[in-house]
């Protein structure tokens, strides 16, 4: 109910995928209001990037934000953790053009929020809260929100013997995320990272941090984390671009073979159709709830 940031600052450092070279990204507490918002730490005038959909420059493979000339890549895992661990404002200041891609999913990310802890600031949290139904359809591909509870169904179909169908839900903005999505990493088949890394890309790929297929078989030693991994990962990523909205989502969120382009796509399609949402800010607190820095005008001025 209440907006949230880091309770201190959290520093960390780590390969970036497609450079493969060391990037280090400092997290700092942030006012409410602020939102999320990035920082290119490496560059002159250090330019800021705000986490937002409007900003997105390139949906090929990971999400890349950028403001003018300056970009930021592979956003989408980092931002899930956050919004997974309910951090509603902080600064993210990388040294590099991309987001490091630690073991390729969120949970490194997850445990450092974890040891460094969080603080509720004075200020209520804004829903975008689902009235109406909004689906988007790209082919065989589609994304949907109904009114509801907030929670995501997302599903995949790939001809691989080892994923095929996979169908997975969890509550959104719960703490299902650290145990169930958070762990689960990204994934790449054995021909596709060849074929990038002889165009230069995904040179930091390795079996350290993505689940890597041949034909077959998993080629990482300890095979998959969960036996529907794949899918929990493509939760990751859409909880990562759903935090571009820059408000928590209230409602039911199903994805069918979804990419970075159709979460995106359906954000902006979303934001579009104005009948079908709106701002809502849960009630004030009750005398008993309130803490001691309450102020009953923090509600005022807030579209109901
Ligand atoms: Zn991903």
């Amino acid at each position: 109910m209440w907006q949230q940031t880091l309770a201190q600052p959290l520093t960390f450092s780590g390969i970036g995928l497609h450079l493969g070279r060391p990037v280090k990204v400092t997290i700092s507490p942030a006012a409410a209001n602020h939102g999320l918002r990035f920082v290119r730490a490496d560059l002159p005038g250090r330019p800021e990037i705000l986490a937002h959909y409007s900003k997105v420059v390139d949906t090929l493979r990971a999400t890349t934000l950028g403001e003018g000339r300056v970009t930021l890549s592979t956003v989408e895992h980092l931002l899930a953790a956050l919004r997974g661990a309910g951090v509603d404002n902080a600064r993210i200041a990388v040294e590099g053009p991309e987001v490091p891609i630690m073991d390729g999913s969120a949970a490194p990310f997850a445990q450092l929020l974890a040891e460094t802890g969080l603080r509720t600031l004075p200020s209520p949290r804004a829903y975008l809260r689902v009235q109406r139904p909004v689906e988007l359809q790209q082919g065989d591909r589609w994304m949907r929100v109904v009114p509801g509870e907030p929670r995501i169904t997302y599903s995949i179909d790939f001809s691989h013997p080892l994923i095929r169908r996979q169908r997975y839900t969890v509550p959104l903005w719960s703490e299902a995320f650290e145990k169930e999505i958070a762990p689960a990493r990204t994934f790449g088949f054995l021909k596709e990272v060849q074929y990038l890394q002889t165009k230069g890309l995904a040179l930091g790929g390795s079996l350290d941090n993505a689940v890597v297929l041949d034909d077959s078989e998993v080629l990482n030693p300890g095979g998959f984390r969960f036996p529907e991994e794949c899918v929990r990962h493509k939760i990751l990523d859409a909880m990562g671009d759903l935090a571009l909205l820059g408000l928590t989502l209230w409602g039911r969120l199903e994805v069918s073979r979804g990419s970075h382009e159709l979460h995106y796509q359906f954000l902006q399609h979303l934001m579009e159709q104005e009948a079908a949402w709106r701002i809502w800010v849960p009630s004030p607190p009750t005398p008993e709830q309130q803490p001691a820095w309450f102020q009953p005008t923090l509600w005022e001025g807030l579209p109901a």
